[in-house]
């Protein structure tokens, strides 16, 4: 029987990780299939408090293991299959094996969002990206494709900037659902161009493992082209990753955590920390923040509880 299993190895898990070992809860983390999370799919991390020169975000992450593991956490691989939150104390099947732990946090985060097309999961890694962050950097003085319509698409587009020769905004309605500051940004980058109600059927070219171009086709004329792009950037929203938890905690219609205050989830003694609940701030600042608070909530908890 564990008194903690916290779900998830990114910032959040891991940050709840160091609360939970240093009050000697010997807590077990459950690393998932992207383990260390977003900020293992990023480079230079430059607003987490406490690096004046900016740090790697695989680096950081790996450091809060590494901190965590030194206070007795204990990280196992693998993901959590299924969960049975119904009775106490709590079960998890990670990748297989059952579980049993008094408390559960859930910082299993969010995932980028893909458009679904065949060609475009065919050259994820060869010119497809969810994340300019990580791969603006390979496309120095090349031609780039976002898509997307948020505060995302906005940003990465403006990011992008900085490596592209001209960056192409796609989006499939006429207007943006980003702020209107940031759509102003975009405008005002004299090396980005806008393609409204538009949509993208096809990613070139698998065959050459190379994104070459794609076909556009415009919903209001269904006028259909091509053009040529190096880099295909897909800025269009992140999932939460609940789905093993569907009718067991609380979850809203686009499937993030409902929060009940603090970190407590619709179940007592479960909690949840980080992007798998927040879909505003979403940084690895307030997702260690809410690491913290779910690894204190628990550990009351089991105080309370008189364990
Ligand atoms: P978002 O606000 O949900 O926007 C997703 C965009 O992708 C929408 O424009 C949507 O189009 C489009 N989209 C969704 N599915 C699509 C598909 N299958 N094909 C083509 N387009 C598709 O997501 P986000 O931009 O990632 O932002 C998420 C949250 O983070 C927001 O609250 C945002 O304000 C915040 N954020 C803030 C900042 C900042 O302030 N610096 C930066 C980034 C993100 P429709 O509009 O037609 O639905």
């Amino acid at each position: 029987m564990r008194n903690v299993v916290i779900i998830g190895s990114g910032c959040a898990g891991n940050t709840a990780a160091i609360y939970a070992a240093r009050a000697n809860l010997k807590p077990v983390v459950v690393g998932g299939h992207d383990a260390g999370g977003q900020l293992s799919l990023t480079t230079l991390v430059e607003n987490f408090p406490g690096f004046p020169d900016g740090i790697n975000g695989p680096e950081l992450v790996e450091n809060m293991k590494r901190q965590a593991q030194n206070f007795g956490a204990e990280y196992v691989s693998g993901a959590v299959l299924d969960a049975d939150f119904s009775a106490r104390p709590f079960r998890l099947n990670v990748e297989g094996e059952w579980i049993e732990t008094r408390t559960v946090i859930v910082a299993s985060g969010a995932s980028a969002r893909w458009i679904g097309l065949p060609s475009e999961r065919e050259l994820i890694g060869h010119g497809v990206s969810s994340c300019a962050t990580c791969d603006g950097f390979f496309y120095r003085g090349k031609k780039i494709m976002v898509v997307g319509g948020g505060d995302s698409a906005m940003e990465e587009a403006n990011f992008l900037t900085r490596f592209a020769s001209e960056v192409t905004l796609v989006h499939r309605r006429g207007e943006f659902r980003a702020s209107k500051i940031m759509v102003e940004r975009a405008e005002r980058n004299p090396k980005i161009k806008f393609l409204l109600d538009t949509v993208v059927e096809e990613v070139h070219d698998p065959s050459k493992q190379l994104v070459t171009g794609v076909r556009l086709r415009n919903v209001k004329t269904g006028a259909v082209r091509e053009q040529a792009v190096d880099g295909f950037f897909v800025a269009i929203g992140h999932i939460p990753n609940t789905k093993v938890f569907k009718g067991q905690i609380e979850t809203d219609a686009e499937g993030y955590i409902v929060s009940h205050g603090g970190a407590r989830t619709s179940v007592p003694g479960v909690f949840h920390a980080g992007d798998v609940e927040d879909r505003v701030y979403k940084q690895a600042i307030t997702a260690a923040g809410a690491g913290c608070m779910a690894a204190i909530e628990a550990e009351r908890f089991l105080e309370a509880e008189g364990h």
